[in-house]
């Protein structure tokens, strides 16, 4: 998945409004229907199909073919577009730079914003990882009322940018958070290098024991990061402090797995800490230590530190941390299967792609669409964008 920097000034208005339509579209639709993308965008002379194709051969959409009618979806290159056009008209990114890493589910980008400041671009790309096979993969996506991955990547950056926050604004340390749109974050750029890099430090009995300080005092607030782990802590070049990132995977210590979670956090460290540099330590926090705080049993001593629950009123709601949980339940199975492989991203312009009959049976009717143009023309016309994706 190349992230292609030079669409977004290449591409015209007319195919904005395309791309727009079809993400539109998407909402009610797994597979855009070629006829609603062309009600949607409404281009003044027409030719929306050769914009249509155009933005196929640039793999922003790819078309499906299913039985009941042809259309076309998103694909995550159209979708990158559509993110950048918003953070560009935001002015919080200016240029895209190079790539500095590839996580399992993410790129990351070094990008520039108005000001010339260096800051990172995490897009966030679920769905990359393999299911083990074809009908795990049907059988999960069936049972999903919206079987985007785009949503889901969508929800993992909202979810990301709210605990970042959040724990931004409680003094953690955790990089700057900037902005957020679609599946796209933006945060502060750390000098560092991840744990897994850092062959020495200079008091191994010291980050030790920031890290398990680290691990508790988000326990004491509500939280267990999850993957706590060499990959998600970054040691920084001034003075080996750690920075903690990566934030999809959070829970609540209230959490039916929250010990499993808390401990798992906590066997990472001590276990990189033994092979990296033979460092073994008899102190380590338990779960039943690290709680928040209570007076009674079940009765918290006081509510107004709880991140988690925080984060919930913020507006990353615990209903729509449940929708990732469910997919976040597959991809750890999936780390404890030894056996699971990491294989580059899906071929974009694969036709093959599993599509849910009853929504192509179930095609939309007069008013909805009328709704949905009025809607169209309120993003593209008053503020270029649509600004809630
Ligand atoms: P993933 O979810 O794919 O694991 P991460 O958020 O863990 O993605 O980031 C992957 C890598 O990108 C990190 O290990 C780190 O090297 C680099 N990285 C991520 N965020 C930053 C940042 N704010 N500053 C510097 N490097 C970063
Ligand atoms: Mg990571």
């Amino acid at each position: 998945m190349k992230l292609d920097a030079k669409l977004i000034r290449y591409l015209d208005n007319d195919h904005f409004r395309v791309l727009t339509a079809t993400e539109m579209g998407s909402r009610n639709h797994e597979v855009v229907p070629t006829k609603l993308i062309t009600q949607l965008a409404q281009l003044k002379h027409g030719g929306t199909s050769k914009v249509i194709k155009n933005l196929a051969k640039n793999n922003l959409i790819a078309k499906v073919k299913n039985n009941m009618y042809d259309g076309y979806r998103l694909t995550y290159g159209g979708y990158d577009y559509l993110a950048l056009k918003t953070l560009s008209r935001r002015g919080t990114v200016f240029s895209v730079g190079q790539k500095i890493g590839v996580g399992k589910e993410s790129d990351i980008h070094i990008v520039a914003n108005e000001d010339q400041e260096q800051i990172v671009l995490k897009l966030h790309r679920l769905g990359r990882l393999s299911f083990r096979n074809i009908k795990e993969k049907r059988d999960y996506l069936r049972n999903r009322k919206t079987t985007s991955w785009l949503y889901l990547a969508r929800l993992a950056a909202m979810k990301e940018f709210a605990f970042m926050k959040c724990l931004y604004d409680h003094g953690f340390p955790v990089p700057k958070p900037i902005d957020q749109n679609r599946h796209c974050i933006l945060m502060e750029l750390i000098d560092a290098l991840p744990l897994c890099q850092v062959q020495e430090v200079g008091d191994v009995g010291k980050l030790y024991s920031d890290l398990m300080n680290l691990i508790v005092r988000l326990s004491k607030s509500g939280l267990i990061h999850g993957d706590f782990n060499e990959f998600n802590l970054l040691i920084t070049v001034e003075d080996q402090s750690p920075i903690l990132i990566d934030f999809p995977q959070m829970v609540s210590t209230s959490h039916r797995n929250a010990q499993m979670y808390f401990e798992r956090d906590v066997n990472c460290i001590r276990t990189f800490f033994e092979k990296r540099f033979g460092y073994v330590s008899q102190l380590f926090p338990t779960f039943k230590q690290s709680k928040p705080d209570e007076i009674g049993v079940g009765v918290l001593k006081d509510d107004t530190d709880r991140l988690d629950m925080e984060v919930n009123a913020s507006g990353f709601s615990f209903k729509l941390q449940s929708e990732l949980d469910e997919f976040q339940e597959i991809l750890d199975m999936r780390k404890e299967d030894a056996g699971y492989n990491q294989e580059e991203p899906e071929d974009e312009s694969d036709d093959e792609h599993a599509v849910n009959d009853e929504d192509a049976s179930n095609p939309l009717e007069e008013d909805d669409i009328k709704e949905l143009v009025e809607e169209f023309e309120k993003a593209v016309l008053d503020h270029g964008l649509t600004e809630d994706q």
